[in-house]
């Protein structure tokens, strides 16, 4: 079969049968239809070249066309193309393995397919851990507003973004929301004082549930898709306390901040101490080569699930998870990440940039930039004082003049209409100098130019 790529029956056929995620299909407006990729960049039909500066949706964190990745996949589907885990194979023991070596302790790694059935995976985990430790009552899961979990069920009940939730409740019962520490916009107040009272209010909210009810807390180290909302590292160390002293598990989603986005292995560790009941990861993981989910459980909890018989073991199974394609391209990815000292390179350089940014509170129309690592939010807002936010056509308008200039970048998912007023950068970690240089000059100018 031959595909025209410049002319417009591509263009016809991807609006008649595929349908796109989030995005409808507005006459006369066509997608971007991406055919190579190189790096940080990506090609379109039309030979326009972009740096992808949301790394696809977070996950690209070694760019395009790693052949060591694709070599990692094409030996291992000769060697062994498929085999459940329902039994082993080696692929997934190393990367079991391997995944333990960077986490405090030993922990013990169930794979999926994907951030969603990471997390899926883990609710499930929890309520039967509590079942089966003679509280079977412990089923609700607490997790913050602005945060997304993932898209199907259960995860998307955990998920706090009203707009992303409001076709399709009601959600899967028990699960409850809190305020994030959200600094800049927080009814706490500012700075690691309100950061510690949201992080108390999930102590209030346990208290007042009942901790014989609740299972567990999810949260990612740093809110991503919700605007990036980077609280001090001293909230998740009491959210951890808190946990503890309520024998709630602590699950920390990582699919985003996993794999050096934050310039650390895991977002958690930027908080001393703090060692997770629970952690999901998928994009980083791979880097978006094959897809992959990992729920990694400490030993300790995963002890429970050999006791009791056949009726303590999970009752979860995913065809795909763990496929030893995946497997290997996650072993060669982690291996790269190591090799090339990734992470120590995103700590380093992610300071720069965001100093970089920084300059951009200049403009009227920037209420706050925030970052860490390779990963920046910045918040726009119609007047300073007043923290309104700006207009959607404005968002839209730098989103657009970003991508004549040849750079993506992308924005807040749906939190709560009129509140997706945050830009966000998450560029692929091994982004050349050049390439960070021309993503920072590209949203400054054309900030700059259309909050003037
Ligand atoms: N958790 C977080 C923090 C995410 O950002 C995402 C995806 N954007 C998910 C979970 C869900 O991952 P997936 O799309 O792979 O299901």
């Amino acid at each position: 079969m031959s595909i025209d790529l410049k002319g417009d029956k591509l263009v016809q056929t991807d609006e008649k049968h595929l349908w796109h995620a989030m995005h409808k299909h507005a006459p006369g407006k066509s997608s971007m239809i991406a055919t190579e990729g190189h790096g940080a960049w990506f090609k379109d039909t039309e030979g326009k070249e972009y740096l992808d500066g949301v790394s696809g949706l977070w996950c690209l964190n070694l760019g395009h066309g790693r052949k060591e990745i694709a070599e990692a996949a094409y030996n291992q589907m000769m060697a062994l193309s498929y085999f459940p885990l329902t039994n082993s194979h080696v692929p997934a023991i190393t990367l079991s393995e391997k995944i333990s070596s960077f986490l405090p302790q030993d922990y013990v790694t169930f794979f999926s397919n994907s951030g969603s059935e990471a997390n899926e995976t883990a609710f499930k985990i929890a309520r039967q851990y509590h079942a089966q430790n003679g509280q079977p009552g412990k089923y609700k899961f607490i997790s913050r507003y602005r945060a997304y979990h993932g898209s199907t069920m259960g995860a998307l009940s955990a998920t706090a973004q009203a707009n992303r939730r409001m076709k399709y409740d009601p959600a899967a019962p028990g699960f409850l929301h809190v305020p994030p520490p959200y600094s800049y916009r927080s009814m706490f107040g500012p700075g690691e004082e309100g950061d510690l009272a949201a992080a108390n209010f999930v102590d209030e909210a346990i208290n007042w549930e009942g901790e014989e009810t609740v299972a567990g807390v999810i949260l990612e180290p740093i809110i991503s898709g919700g605007g990036v909302i980077i609280p001090s590292p001293n909230y998740l160390k009491r959210i951890y306390e808190i946990c503890q002293k309520h024998n709630v598990l602590m699950i920390v989603d990582e699919v985003v901040s996993g794999f050096g986005r934050t310039g650390k292995m895991f977002g958690f560790m930027h908080s001393e101490g703090v060692e997770p009941d629970i952690i999901t990861m998928a994009k980083g993981l791979t880097s978006g080569y094959l897809p992959l989910g990992a729920t990694a459980v400490k030993a300790s909890i995963h002890e429970s699930f050999k006791e009791g018989g056949k009726d303590h073991h999970l009752r979860h199974v995913s065809t795909y998870g763990g496929h030893p394609a995946s497997c290997q391209v996650a072993l060669k990815n982690i291996e790269i990440i190591e090799k090339e000292n990734v992470v120590a390179r995103v700590e380093e350089y992610g300071n720069t940039i965001l100093s970089e940014l920084y300059e951009l509170s200049q403009s009227d129309q920037v209420g706050e930039v925030r970052g860490k690592g390779f990963l920046y939010g910045i918040e726009m807002v119609k007047d300073k004082s007043t923290k309104e936010p700006a207009s959607d056509d404005l968002l839209n308008k730098i989103i657009g003049e970003c991508k004549n200039r040849g750079l993506i970048i992308g924005r807040n998912g749906d939190t709560v209409p009129g509140y997706n007023n945050v830009l966000i950068l998450a560029p692929p970690l091994t982004s050349t100098v050049e390439d960070l240089e021309f993503l920072v000059s590209t949203v400054k100018d054309v900030i700059f130019e259309l909050t003037k």
